[in-house]
């Protein structure tokens, strides 16, 4: 096989997003990818690409979420009791990583990644022929009573001191913005600057696309294969070895499995998530993704149909299926939303890739020369892919990075 400068583990939108950035860069990229390119948790999600995310998901603190949670009773949340000796020191991370402080510090050390999102997404999508999966049209919270609403006033003073736009919205407004909906909730908030995918599986194939038509070579193979061999890293592929002086870990949900055994281990714990599509009834359809917020799920309309995404489900990666928050949400989503009959007759299940400060790890893996890490993009890795890759990019070319990569970096947990 001719030069690789760098193999790139995992075809998913982060994954794939920095191989572009790479090819674009002049380097020879081989993309590694055991399935279909887009078709892990890139495949499912609800296509939101949120740059006004401005504090991560909090552990809660309320007592009565607390004990529906515990009671399995929640609709936002699930777990499986079998997980709970593993999960219970990164809940615990989790919790502490709640505080206050620490919470404006996630808001600061990510914002560089969501203020840049859309424009990034933009260029690879306008690069790579797939504008066509582009809404413009932000996104929308409704909020069952004016009391949940008045909850979250506090998270809103300190997103509008940070420049970032939103409109609250009385029921009115918010119909207007969506027609389709039920008049049974209070009100809302517009997120203007958002934007999202109507097909977000479909734009990560778009950008392995277009990184082949730039001369990057996409390879089926084996990432958990990746060794050292004669000072170079070296994977298995389907069309034999591959070695390089740089190799990026883009897994996703997957990257202990290849971390582990070169004896890097870092807190990444999972959120499992569920989508179902369902057909519009009637004429009543959606405009962009709306949040539930109460009750804590999304309906996002895609080329498959309207899409519902449920919220975090605590269990091993590979346990089996168990999407139990359907039965206890869909009442509530069919009063709101315009869902006629399901389109599947079994969910979709993803993982979201999360580190217990809601940060990804983006930038040099410790200990091990040559390695990069690109992943723990949580519940934004659609939003944060292309921002993510350019920044690896930048930082593997020896060129001035747009942002300081230092909260991102893999040291924080060792
Ligand atoms: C229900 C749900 C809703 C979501 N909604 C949103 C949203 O609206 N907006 C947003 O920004 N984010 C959202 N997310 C989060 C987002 O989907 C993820 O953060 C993102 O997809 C992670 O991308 P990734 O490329 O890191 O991982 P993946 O897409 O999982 O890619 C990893 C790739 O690695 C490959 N792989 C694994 N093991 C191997 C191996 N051994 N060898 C070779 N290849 C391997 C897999 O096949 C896969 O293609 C949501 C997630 C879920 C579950």
């Amino acid at each position: 096989m001719a030069r690789t400068d760098v193999i790139v583990l995992g075809a998913g939108i982060v994954g794939a997003s920095a191989a572009l950035h790479l090819a674009k860069r002049g380097l020879a990229v081989a993309l590694v990818e055991r399935g279909v390119p887009g078709e892990g948790t890139s495949f499912g999600n609800a296509g939101i690409i949120e740059g006004n995310t401005f504090f991560p998901y909090p552990f809660p603190t309320d007592p009565a979420t607390i004990l529906r949670i515990a009671l399995k009773r929640a609709t936002e949340a699930n777990y499986h009791l079998s997980v709970l000796p593993t999960l219970l020191p990164w809940l615990l991370a989790y919790f502490r990583a709640g505080r206050p402080d620490r919470m404006f510090e996630f808001a600061h050390g990510m914002r560089p990644l969501f203020d840049s999102a859309l424009a990034e997404h933009e260029a690879l999508l306008r690069d790579s022929g797939a504008e066509k999966y582009l809404r413009r049209n932000g996104w929308l919270k409704v909020y069952r009573s004016q009391a949940s609403f008045e909850a979250t006033r506090s998270d809103l003073d300190a997103v509008a001191k940070a420049g970032i736009a939103f409109e609250p919205l009385p029921r009115e407004g918010a119909l207007a913005l969506e027609p389709g909906l039920a008049p049974v909730f209070a009100c809302g908030v517009y997120w203007p600057t958002a934007a999202s995918l109507s097909n977000p599986g479909a734009v990560t194939r778009a950008f392995t696309g277009h990184f082949s038509a730039l001369g990057g070579i996409l390879l089926k193979g084996d990432a958990r294969t990746l060794h050292r061999a004669d000072g170079r890293w070296r994977v298995d592929t389907d069309a034999g070895s591959v070695d390089a002086p740089q190799a990026v870990v883009a897994l996703g949900p997957w990257a202990a499995d290849v971390l582990g055994p070169l004896g890097l281990k870092l807190p990444l714990q999972v959120k499992r998530g569920y989508h179902l599509h369902f057909r519009p009834r009637g004429n009543r359809g959606l405009n962009r993704p709306v949040l539930d917020a109460d009750v804590g799920y999304v309906v996002a309309p895609m080329e498959q149909g309207l899409r519902l995404t449920t919220g975090a489900e605590f269990a091993h990666r590979d346990a089996p299926p168990t999407p139990v928050q359907f039965d206890r949400l869909l009442p509530a989503a069919r009063d709101l939303f315009p869902l006629g009959e399901a389109i599947e007759q079994t969910p979709w299940m993803g993982s979201r890739p999360c580190f217990p400060d809601s940060r990804p790890v983006i930038g040099r893996a410790p200990g091990l020369s040559g390695l990069w890490l690109d992943y723990g993009h949580a519940h934004w890795g659609l939003t944060l892919g292309p921002s993510s890759g350019r920044l690896l990019a930048e930082m593997m070319t020896d060129a001035t990075p747009f942002c300081d990569p230092r909260p991102y970096a893999a040291e924080r947990f060792l």
